[in-house]
Formats: structure tokens, C-alpha cells, sequence
């Protein structure tokens, strides 16, 4: 079932805080956090969302974070069409059956069947391929690194939940070509730890590296590497973005060759021939869904400040019946003034001057939109060269000296920025339970952990794990019900896999679900 829109209510409604608790009604929460804290609107149609400048400023700062270091890698930004044709997106057989269900058509222009319908893309590798086989010539032309910044359709029938799954997202994709397997690999790699920067430094949230199994890889590819998050209200795993080496697969179905440079004369002829090595590699506004479900409370969101559009908020305070002409003058020049200089020294800053409100309806405003520091500041303050400072995430208030005041901002809002990100990891790596026995698994999905357990890597084993993991139906929320009760998935195989005593040991440490001998730790757990 679809979720509706809320309902709109009466004009200045917005007003009223968050009434649904994060713990007892997640997804009700949550709609609640994005629309009130001014984030995005529903749309009518299901599974699309509007998003408003205050999330969709937060997606430009994570571009500019990512987009300027694949430039510094020599990355171009380009933009190809929407659209695909049926044969063109039909050329990679693993790529379409992927991806076939999701796919949305074109069939009709006005009135007018088309004769042949028109796909819009899920992804770009069959739009740009062809173009790849055209312009790489040479092993010169490589490696070719292009990158858009666009959006993509996939109609889903799962559950949309806005950002987290929607129907149509913004994201980048970048699609690269070398000549080699070593040259590929270590840009999968530099990829996957952007996205990691992406989510600590921008968003203040951790994410576990490692390779997806080969049930999870991206269609059509040879590996796929993964950042994967944790939301603890639910205790599910959300894969944050992935990184994919795509082999020669697309290149022997695309045609994309160049003159192996290590060919000489006297090899066979067919030697010649070299298939490209590609990779893609994609980030979704679903970055932004998991900060919120990751930080935000029972008062609204909260904002990391790297995220933060406007960093810190300023209030002036302290008026009353009595305050004179004079002294409202003093004190609004006064905020213009303080404002003034933490801009200069490089703080988002807004002065809430709107002189309809009180400030104790701006202070609740202003927690519902997230804003990481608010100062309070008035005519009492001005007299002590002060201001009043509050930390949205802890609500922690003290006064700090006017001396210095951007600096000492800074050095809060970077304080700030960590804390919340290790508040997040504590959260998470307490949730990350060794299994050692079957019997522990659903109890501990039950309790809201995800699981890391000797795996013996075997498709079969991994889809009967889904299988026997199922727990109880949760009618706390029926809404979704399917979730809490679905069984675990295997979200990755984690590059940092345990050590010293739980180290794997080849042909002893056995496989916890099959019993057969295990390869690796693999990390499964119930997920978006
Ligand atoms: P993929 O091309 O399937 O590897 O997707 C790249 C990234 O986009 C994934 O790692 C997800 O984080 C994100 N993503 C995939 N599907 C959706 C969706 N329906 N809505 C939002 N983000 C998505």
C-alpha cells in the first residue's frame, strides 16, 4: 500500500511541533520531521517528492564535497538524454533483467501511440556505451572518466519512503573506462572512500566498507563495493552507496576496444583487440534520508553542520513593554552587526529579525528546521559582551564572550560535527552483533542489531538465511508491516573483518546457517 500525503491542516499548523514520538511511530515521525522541518512535500503522485531549498541546499553541499575531488581525479562532467530505446537497453542481458521490472516507458506522444516505445533511463551504462565504443580510439583516450549529475527512474513497487526510495532521485553517476583491471580497481576503491567522506564529513553519519555478494552485486557487473549505514530507531541496514568495477562486461557487449599496447608483431592477430576495463559508481539523495532518521529527535531535525545551510541562527531577545525606541534600534543594529561578523568569519549566519514572532515561537521554528547553534542575544547581553549560545543537538546553553565569538562558533561547530558523528558510530558498532550460532540470529534482529556471522558464501545458503530469518509480524506499525518481520538480506561482505580470536580459520571456522566451511564475515541484516 502507498502512504497518502498527510492531510493539510488548518493555515499555521506548521507552527505546531512534532507530535509523533521517534520511538513509537517511526515512519509517522519521520514524515513529520521532513514536511514540518521544511524539507519536502509530497507529491500526487506516489513515490515522488518535492524537495524544498532547505534539503536541496543540503544535496548541493554534498556535491560540491564529492564533485570537486573527482575532479581533482580528472573526472568531466557531461549530460546525456533520458531517454534509451528498447534495443540499445536490451543489449546487456544480466544489465535489462536487473533493472527490466523498474523500467518506465514512453509509449505515447498526445494522443499517439508510438511505434516504437521509449524507455527513461534507471541508470546511463546503455545510454553512454555505444558513445564509449565510439569515441575511444586509442589507448590514449583512456582512461575516459565521466561523470552526471542528473535523475533517474526506477519504478518501484517496494514501500517509497522519501529520499531513502523514491521513484525518481537525483544522483551523480560516473562511468569510467581503462585499459587495465589495476587501473579500474583503484578508482572503485578512491570511489567507495568519497562516499565514506561523503556521509562523515558532510553528514556526520558512519557507513561500513566492503563488497557486495554475488545475490546483491550490480546487475550486469563483475564486483560492487559498498558504504553501508544503520538506522538504530529500526535497527535495519541501508546500503548508503555503491561503487561498482563493471570487468569488460559492457565493453565486449558495447563493443569498446582499443589496440592492446602491449601487442606486438608475431602475437595472434586476435590479441590485438583489448576489451576496455569500466567502472560506475552512484550517490542518491538518499544521503539525505539517512541523516535525518540518524540524527533528528522528538523536536525536529537536527542538522550536522557541515550540512547546515545556515549554521547558526541569531534571536535577539530580551524586548519588552518598556524597551524604548532607542533601545530596539541598539539591539537590532547590534544582531546586524554580530551577524556581520561571524559571515566574515565564514559561519552560515541568519539574523531572525522578523519582528511578528516571539522568540520563543522562533527558538521552536528554528528547532524544527535543525539549525545546529542558536544565539540568544539581548540588551543584558550587549551590557556583559555576550551572547547566549544553544546547541540543537544536546540543548546545552552557555554564554560565550563577543571576544573572538566567530573562532569560538567554529570550534563548536566542529565539536559539534564530531559528536554527533561518534553518538552515531557508538550507536551503530554496539548494534553489530558476532553471531556464532544460528539460534542468536533473529533474537538479535529482534533487537534491533544487525549481524555479522562466518558465511560460507554460497548463493543458496545466503537466500535460505533471508528465509529462516523471518521474524514476528510487528503490529506496532502496521503500515509497513512487512519489515520489522522480513528476514535478513546480506548487506556486505565488510573489507575489516574480525580478528584474533573470531579470525577465520580456513577449513576449521564452519558456515553459522550451513554448517559448510566458511569464507568470510558477512554482514546481514534486516534493511530499507
Ligand atoms: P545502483 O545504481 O543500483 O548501484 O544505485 C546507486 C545508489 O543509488 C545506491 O547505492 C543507492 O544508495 C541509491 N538508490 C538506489 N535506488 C534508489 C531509489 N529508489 N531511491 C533513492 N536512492 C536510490
Amino acid at each position: 500500500p502507498i502512504k497518502q500525503a498527510p492531510k493539510q491542516t488548518i493555515e499555521g499548523a506548521e507552527l505546531v511541533g512534532i507530535t509523533l514520538a521517534k520511538e513509537e511511530d517511526f515512519s509517522g515521525w519521520y514524515q513529520q520531521v521532513l514536511t514540518k522541518g521544511d524539507m519536502l512535500d509530497y507529491y500526487d503522485i506516489s513515490g515522488c517528492y518535492i524537495l524544498k531549498p532547505w534539503s536541496y541546499g543540503i544535496w548541493e553541499r554534498v556535491q560540491q564535497y564529492f564533485d570537486s575531488r573527482i575532479k581533482s581525479m580528472g573526472v568531466q562532467n557531461c549530460y546525456f538524454p533520458m531517454f534509451v530505446s528498447a534495443k540499445v537497453l536490451e543489449r546487456e542481458k544480466d544489465h535489462i533483467e536487473g533493472f527490466a521490472p523498474e523500467v518506465a516507458w514512453v509509449t505515447k506522444a498526445g494522443q499517439k501511440d508510438l511505434e516504437e516505445h521509449i524507455a527513461i533511463r534507471p541508470t546511463s551504462e546503455t545510454v553512454m556505451y555505444p558513445y564509449y565504443a565510439k569515441w575511444i580510439r586509442s589507448h590514449r583516450d583512456l582512461p575516459l572518466r565521466l561523470n552526471q549529475w542528473n535523475s533517474v527512474v526506477r519504478w518501484e513497487f517496494k514501500h517509497p519512503q522519501p529520499f531513502l526510495r523514491t521513484r525518481e532521485f537525483l544522483w551523480q553517476e560516473g562511468h569510467t573506462a581503462h585499459i587495465d583491471y589495476p587501473s579500474a580497481d583503484k578508482e572503485v576503491m578512491q570511489i567507495l572512500d568519497w562516499y565514506e567522506g561523503v556521509y562523515r564529513d558532510v553528514l556526520a553519519v558512519p557507513v561500513r566498507k566492503g563488497k557486495k555478494t554475488e545475490n546483491e552485486k550490480f546487475a550486469g557487473g563483475f564486483y560492487t563495493t559498498t558504504c553501508e549505514g544503520y538506522i538504530p530507531a529500526t535497527g535495519r541496514g541501508i546500503q548508503g552507496a555503491t561503487s561498482h568495477c563493471l570487468g569488460q562486461n559492457f565493453s565486449k557487449m558495447f563493443n569498446i576496444t582499443v589496440e592492446d599496447p602491449k601487442w606486438k608483431e608475431g602475437d595472434p592477430e586476435e590479441a590485438k583487440k583489448l576489451h576496455v576495463w569500466q567502472n560506475s559508481w552512484g550517490l542518491s539523495t538518499r544521503v539525505i534520508g539517512v541523516m535525518v532518521m540518524i540524527h533528528s529527535d522528538n523536536k525536529g531535525l537536527v542538522l550536522p553542520p557541515n550540512a547546515a545551510q545556515i549554521q547558526v541562527v541569531i534571536v535577539p531577545c530580551g524586548i519588552t513593554a518598556k524597551t524604548t525606541e532607542a533601545q530596539r534600534k541598539a539591539l537590532t543594529d547590534a544582531v546586524l552587526d554580530l551577524e556581520k561578523t561571524l559571515s566574515d568569519g565564514g559561519i552560515r549566519v541568519h539574523a531572525d529579525l522578523r519582528d511578528t514572532y516571539s522568540p520563543g515561537y522562533k527558538f521552536n521554528d528554528w528547532e524544527l528546521k535543525g539549525v545546529p547553534i542558536r544565539l540568544e542575544y539581548g540588551p543584558k547581553d550587549i551590557e556583559k559582551n555576550q551572547v547566549v549560545a544553544v546547541r540543537r543537538d544536546t540543548g546545552v546553553k552557555e554564554s560565550v564572550s563577543l571576544q573572538n565569538i566567530a573562532q569560538e562558533l567554529q570550534t563548536r561547530l566542529t565539536t559539534m560535527h564530531q559528536d554527533m558523528f561518534n553518538k552515531a558510530k557508538e550507536a551503530y558498532d554496539s548494534h553489530v552483533k558476532l553471531v556464532k550460532t544460528w539460534d542468536e540470529v533473529v533474537p538479535a534482529l529482534d533487537a534491533k542489531n544487525v549481524i555479522l556471522m562466518a558465511h560460507c558464501k554460497c548463493q543458496g545458503c545466503e537466500d535460505e538465511v533471508k528465509e529462516n530469518s523471518k521474524g514476528r509480524v510487528d503490529t506496532e506499525a502496521p503500515e509497513d508491516s512487512r519489515a520489522p518481520s522480513m528476514g535478513a538480506k546480506s548487506l556486505c561482505i565488510p573489507f575489516d573483518q574480525p580478528d584474533g580470536k573470531d579470525k577465520i580459520v580456513p577449513g576449521v571456522t564452519k558456515c553459522v546457517h550451513c554448517g559448510e566451511n566458511a569464507k568470510h564475515y558477512t554482514l546481514f541484516g534486516r534493511s530499507y
